[in-house]
């Protein structure tokens, strides 16, 4: 069996593990480093990738990718704010972006795959054979398309990607905690980039993933952009030099902040000395713990919320948890480990390499998968509701949020109006009742043949896969015509808006319900309406002209309660109107059986 490698695609740094005999191992590069820095320089020398590359973003930022993972799936409207931290060209191309190195462009699978191709490389170097699986991670986080984009840099990389796998979970694995037998555990992953939490359950060896939440858009970084916002404008007064006007400078000033923040980990005080160019002096300032804590406080209290919040969705308290594990290099500061341990009520394991509990994970997994450990499960759940559009612009949900996956559901559908010859399947993500207030995934039609309202049936299934990728398939039952859609949509949601549609699910789920019940009453208006006037055309000369005249009424008296924002009103109408057109509906129904006898008493004697 070939060698299948677990990979931690991550956003400042990559690693590469595989199975070995006694347990996961991290392959270290020649120069005894596991991690390999998430940068690539296009230089025009060739290509760097990792420690060279972070080598050559001083000297030539322009040219040097790093952060990738932000832009995976993403369009520029998704990362508009931090911009000014990315000092490459972006273009967007397709709703996608593209970054914009001298005169190419590339994706970023593409730069990622330059990444992967790295660990590929350094694997096959250790292992002595070549490399052509990988189970890669993502942030639990992840949308389908930042999980699709991921796949996609793997097959440009050459590898066969066998499964995407959240890094909380991989983490967990890592950790072996699946030998206990059962329990609650809180995986608390802060990375470079991402921040993810977990709530895992584990029963008779097998982990199920509760609950997760977090924020794609949190981690070291932004902890030392409050560092590098600190230094500029202390650099601004001191020596009148503005930071961002220069490339180089600021690459400079963003090293040498997180230089200081991880030397604060371990010492109270950190200098910060450097030489400005152009011989404007030297930068130097002492940081003091204290003072460093204070400029992130906010940030640690950010990832408290999802914790809660997780552990609410797993309808959990935090005295159920019985282990918490802490994941990503920047766990390794003190006050973020206070805090976990103050919120949780126990002591953090990070017994194991913070930097490598994901990429051993994965390469357990991979272990998993290659048929070494074939008992265990992993579950992941999905972060927000999956559905599709129905009849007056409200979703229909088909898959609920902290859904565990891989995971189907099935629903039937059918159409308004006589006659259609298509539906539009329209995807949705989100948790609030309108469409307008989700997120639009995909689109397609169904082609159906001309039939009267209601007849057509119309199944839709959704599946989502191991890897978390969304499958849509809607299909006619009588004709067995079908249509599918892999969702790749082409705009990313940022972490924020996860968190937003989250919340203003709660806040505005009173309104959301009376206008959800407004528009289902006035769908089923509408289709009254039709059915009515279509009835009174056959039945005009078959009941008396006064009654002809209270369902014209009715039928006005409904449009004018349509026009209200009272589904109440608009239920009494619809009420009203089945009253005054029994008789009606009695009528066209003994007409249309004398009709059907008299034609079978015709063809009997045409017989
Ligand atoms: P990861 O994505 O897990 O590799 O995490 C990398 C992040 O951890 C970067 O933001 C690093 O600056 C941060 N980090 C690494 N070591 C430390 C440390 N000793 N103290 C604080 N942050 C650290």
């Amino acid at each position: 069996m070939a060698l299948i490698v677990g990979i931690d695609l991550g956003t400042t740094n990559s690693l590469v593990a595989y199975m070995a005999g006694d347990g996961p191992q991290v392959i270290s590069g020649t120069r005894g480093q596991a991690k390999v820095p998430s940068i690539v320089g296009l230089t025009d020398n060739g290509l760097l990738v990792g420690d060279p590359a972070k080598e050559y973003l001083v000297r030539d930022p322009s040219r040097t990718i790093y952060s990738v993972k932000r832009f995976m799936g993403k369009a520029i409207a998704d990362v508009a704010e931090e911009l000014k931290y990315f000092p490459y060209a972006l273009q967007e191309k397709g709703g996608v972006i593209r970054i914009q190195v001298g005169e190419k462009t590339y994706s970023p699978p593409q730069i990622s795959a330059m990444i992967l191709k790295e660990l590929k490389l350094r694997a096959e170097a250790h292992l002595g054979e070549e490399i052509t699986k990988a189970v890669i991670t993502v942030p639990a986080y992840f949308n389908d398309s930042q999980r699709q984009a991921t796949k996609d840099a793997g097959l440009i990389a050459g590898l066969e990607v066998l499964r995407i796998i959240n890094e909380p979970t991989a983490a967990s694995l890592a950790y072996g905690l699946q030998q206990n037998t059962q329990g609650c555990v809180a995986v608390y992953d802060l990375g470079g980039g991402t921040f993810d939490i977990s709530i895992l359950k584990l029963k008779d060896g097998i982990f199920e993933v509760l609950a997760t939440n977090g924020n794609t858009h949190l981690g070291g970084d932004d902890f030392d952009r409050r560092l590098v916002d600190e230094v500029i404008r202390d650099i601004d007064t001191r020596h009148g030099v503005k930071v961002e006007d220069s490339p180089e400078l600021m690459q400079m000033v963003r090293l040498e902040a997180e230089k200081t923040k991880i030397r604060l980990s371990d010492e109270p005080q950190a200098l910060m000395v450097f030489s400005l160019p152009d011989g404007k002096g030297t930068y130097e300032r002492t940081w003091s713990r204290d003072e460093f804590e204070a400029l992130v406080l906010d940030l640690v209290e950010h990832t408290m919320t999802p914790c809660r919040r997780a552990l609410s969705d797993a309808g959990l308290e935090t005295g159920q948890i019985d282990e918490v594990v802490l994941v990503g290099g920047s766990t390794r500061m003190p006050v973020i480990r206070s805090r976990v341990q103050e919120l949780f009520g126990k002591t953090p394991h990070c017994d194991l390499n913070p930097d490598e509990v994901v990429a051993l994970g994965a390469a357990v997994q991979a272990g998993i998968l290659a048929g070494e450990n074939k008992d265990m499960l992993l579950l992941d759940v999905t972060p927000l509701s999956l559905g599709i559009e129905t009849m007056g612009n409200v979703v229909s949900i088909l898959i609920r949020r902290n859904t565990t996956i891989p995971t189907s559901a099935k629903e039937m559908f059918t159409t308004y109006v006589d006659g259609q010859t298509g539906v539009d399947i329209h995807v949705l993500q989100g948790e609030r009742e309108l469409v307008k207030d989700n997120r639009s995934l995909a689109r397609f039609q169904l082609k159906l043949p001309p039939l009267p309202a209601a007849v057509p049936r119309v199944e839709v299934t959704f599946l989502i896969d191991a890897n978390g990728i969304l499958n849509v398939t809607a299909s006619d039952i009588r004709t067995g015509e079908s249509q599918s859609v892999q969702v790749k949509p082409s705009y990313g949601l940022t972490d924020d808006e996860v968190e937003t549609m989250i919340r203003e699910s709660f806040q505005f789920a009173a309104e959301d319900i009376k206008a959800r019940q407004v528009i289902e009453a006035r769908t089923e208006a509408d289709a009254i309406i039709m059915a009515t006037e279509k009835a009174l055309q056959r039945g005009t000369d078959l009941i008396p002209a006064e009654e002809i005249e209270s369902i014209h009424h009715a039928i006005e008296a409904l449009r004018v309660a349509k026009a209200q924002e009272d589904h109440r009103q608009i239920r009494a109408g619809i009420a009203d109107m089945e009253k005054v057109t029994h008789h009606l509906a009695e009528v066209l129904m003994d007409a249309t059986l004398k009709e059907a006898l008299e034609s079978k008493k015709l063809s009997e004697v045409t017989d």
